[in-house]
């Protein structure tokens, strides 16, 4: 099924002007706070009811309505959202001292392949538009108790199911609209985007110059290994990844992340430690560890405690800068695409 009308949220502070055309300048604020808020067209009593009916014709209110909330015992909330096409993602919210965070999807499934995620599970379904990924930020700061002046949700992670820099045009335009002065306003330097490195995309990201911060899922820290667990490995090897992410830091000046994922005997030894801390040896970057939250069907395991800190010993021997990331939400499957799969395959939404 495709969109049979567009969103409100898929058109940016400008482009409003064109949905409003003719009318009163003021007329685009008030329309564009209403979508801020996420406000459905029965709660925006500041304009005429002829222009909402107008509108009512052409474009939804909202671009996705939450299907169910999930609590874990973290205090971390998995949201299940539907699209307006009945489509499904999922966001995921967590609660830190320095803000709340919001991981939001880019796209429906992807296409990728990386053997430990369960989004890819059955290939891409279809790229969100900007407002599609916007409105998961829109929704949750809403429901959160947040206001435009002041958020409820203050980091955004693309992190979520799907690849952002595969949907890439949709991706920069929902990181302009987040950032908007006249949107939620959240400081790029307070969203992350996270690849498989896609490397010409990197490139292309690091020459807009926006203050985001590039996370690498890197997860293996050779060819060899990373083409096992990583098919997008054997289009860009890492000698070409390794490269984008010091082109990034010398556009941006922004500390790249690594994302290394721990999977029991695949790369979790000491020899992938050594190795890892000579390939980011130098770079301007941070290693966050994670233990691979387990998906039934990919038949890979975690890897236990004593192998977890051996390779951060080897880290920080080498004085590379780490953490180990706390798997927040296991409870509620809160592992990229993990809710959706087991949600959409019961049949409970279709
Ligand atoms: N496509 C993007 C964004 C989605 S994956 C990317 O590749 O970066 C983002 C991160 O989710 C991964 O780097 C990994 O750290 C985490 N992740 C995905 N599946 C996981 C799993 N089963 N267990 C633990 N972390 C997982």
């Amino acid at each position: 099924m495709s969109h049979i009308k567009a969103n409100l949220a898929d058109f940016d502070y400008e482009e409003m002007s064109d949905i409003l055309s003719g009318m009163k300048p003021f007329r685009k604020d008030q329309l564009f706070d209403a979508v801020t808020q996420f406000k459905s067209y029965e709660e925006v009593t500041n304009l005429p009811k002829s222009i909402i009916e107008n509108l009512k014709e052409k474009y939804y209110d909202r671009a996705l309505r939450v299907e169910k909330i999930f609590d874990s015992k973290d205090k971390s909330q998995k949201y299940l959202f539907a699209l307006n096409d009945m489509n499904i993602i999922e966001g995921v919210y967590m609660p830190h001292n320095y803000g709340d965070t919001l991981c939001v999807s880019t796209q429906v499934g992807c296409r990728m392949g990386c053997a430990f995620c369960a989004s890819g599970l059955n290939g891409l379904v279809r790229n969100l538009t900007a407002g599609e990924i916007l409105s998961q930020v829109l929704c949750v700061n809403r429901l959160k108790g947040g206001t435009k002046k002041s958020r409820a949700i203050t980091n955004v992670t693309l992190m979520g199911s799907g690849e952002p820099l595969d949907n890439f045009e949709n991706t920069v335009k929902f990181l302009k609209m987040v950032s908007h002065p006249k949107g939620l306003n959240i400081s790029l330097r307070n969203v992350s985007l996270s690849t498989c490195g896609i490397v010409p995309r990197i490139i292309e990201l690091a020459d807009m110059g926006l203050q985001v911060t590039l996370s690498i899922s890197l997860h293996a820290p050779t060819d060899k290994k990373r083409n096992e667990i990583m098919p997008i490995n054997k289009a860009y090897g890492l000698f070409g990844l390794i490269e984008a992410v010091k082109y990034y830091f010398a556009k941006t000046k922004r500390r790249v992340i690594f994302e290394y994922t721990l999977i029991d005997n695949k790369n979790d030894d000491k020899e992938s430690a050594e190795e890892l801390s000579k390939l980011v040896k130098g770079l301007p970057c941070h290693i966050n560890l994670i233990n691979l939250n387990p998906i039934k069907e990919k038949g890979l395991k975690a890897a236990n405690s004593g192998r977890v800190k051996e390779f951060m010993d080897i880290l920080d021997k080498n004085n590379i800068s780490n953490t180990l990331r706390r798997s927040m939400g296991a409870d509620i499957e809160g592992a990229c695409g993990q809710l959706r799969n087991s949600y959409v395959k019961e049949g409970s939404f279709y």
